[in-house]
């Protein structure tokens, strides 16, 4: 490429210049969205839960809808192993290591500076759940792990909070829509209706099965347009089933959704044992061999912290993560006392290597 490609352009248009009669023309257009669809979502809230593959798709497609306010609730960092399918995410934040949820709220700020981005780089547990989603409208699951969607569930309904549950891996993608007692007219089954236990047998993760970004952006497209329906006050046409569509070989199901079932533990009995904090286990994450401890809470200092480990490995850290490696571990460790451990997958070994080199 020549260098004076390179060479910044001079814009045409002032930014001010974009308004949002300009921006959002054809999507008011479309007769599902209108003037009055298109207000409603510019006053409108939506928490996504996880800023990976799917979370990134999605809170594009959410924020270039002009959906006013979005709640980002990410844990990790970006990594180069990203980039092949988080669309948020570029070069530098991955040799930033940038926690994904700012990361992408600087990317969203570039594209659309008319929407409200919360970034919260932060686990989703019971003790800050309805702090980080009790002002949403609306619930978008974007995680890897059930112990977390369980977790959306109960909050969501006993809060009678709509949420919608999406998932990717391999080819395939699956989503459902979850809309619990008041939340709508016709309610729906919940997540623990259709599945009162984890799915068994071996779990695949992106570490085994892989990923096509197809797939991902496939369950986003069809959470976001569900999202877009019940956010301009059209619940009665969200989908009522369990949807599943494998990209590779076309396999496709649906299961209904329609009829709660009314010796479900948690929609039924409101029994609300994830909420409770029950059986929270360290978790693995999805992507790469690591463990997170998130069972100290303490705001640490990474100036005295790096002071402390320098003697035993490589410090370095910016304002919102410390990274420390000490061969074959690397330790990244976040403001609030949240580490990820990479190099394994042994609890034991991983909760040892935080009392040891970050304190019990
Ligand atoms: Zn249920």
């Amino acid at each position: 490429m020549p260098e004076s490609s390179l060479q910044p352009v001079a814009p045409l248009i002032p930014s001010t210049a974009i308004s949002n009669e300009d921006r959002y023309s054809r999507q008011i257009l479309f007769s599902g969205i209108g003037a009055s669809g298109q207000q409603k979502l510019a006053s409108a809230h939506v928490a996504i839960i996880g800023v990976g593959a799917t979370g990134a798709a999605t809170a594009s497609l959410l924020a270039r809808a002009g959906v006013g306010s979005l709640t980002l609730i990410d844990r990790d960092f970006v990594e180069p192993s990203n980039l092949q399918r988080q669309v948020l995410f570029d070069e530098a934040d991955a040799l930033e290591s940038l926690p994904k949820a700012e990361a992408a709220r600087r990317k969203i700020a570039l594209f659309n500076s008319g929407v409200v981005v919360h970034a919260r780089i932060a686990d989703l547990v019971p003790a800050n759940i309805a702090e980080l989603l009790g002002s949403a409208d609306l619930i978008l699951d974007a995680t890897d792990n059930f112990e977390t969607r369980y977790l959306i569930n109960d909050y969501a309904v006993q809060q009678s909070k709509p949420w919608v549950y999406a998932a990717a891996i391999g080819a395939y993608a699956a989503t459902m829509n979850i809309l619990p007692g008041s939340a709508s007219p016709d309610p729906t089954a919940c997540l623990a209706c259709i599945f009162p236990k984890p799915p068994t047998g071996p779990v695949e993760t992106c570490d085994t099965s892989g990923i096509l970004a197809t797939a991902v952006n496939l369950a986003a497209s069809i959470q976001v347009t569900e999202a877009l329906k019940f956010l301009t006050g059209q619940s009665n046409l969200m989908r009522r089933s369990l949807l599943s569509f494998d990209l590779w070989t076309n396999e496709r199901s649906e299961i209904s959704t329609r009829q709660p079932n009314p010796d479900c533990i948690v929609c039924g009995q409101r029994v609300f044992s994830h909420l409770a904090g029950e059986g929270r286990p360290h978790i693995t994450l999805c992507g790469r061999n690591s463990v997170q401890i998130h069972e100290h809470h303490r705001p640490v200092d990474f100036a005295a912290m790096r002071d402390r480990l320098s003697p035993h490995g490589q410090v370095r850290f910016n304002n919102l993560l410390l990274r420390f490696e000490r061969a074959p571990h690397t330790l990244t460790l976040f403001a609030d006392g949240r580490a990820i451990i990479q190099g394994t997958t042994d609890v034991t070994l991983a909760r040892s290597l935080y009392a040891r080199f970050i304190g019990s």
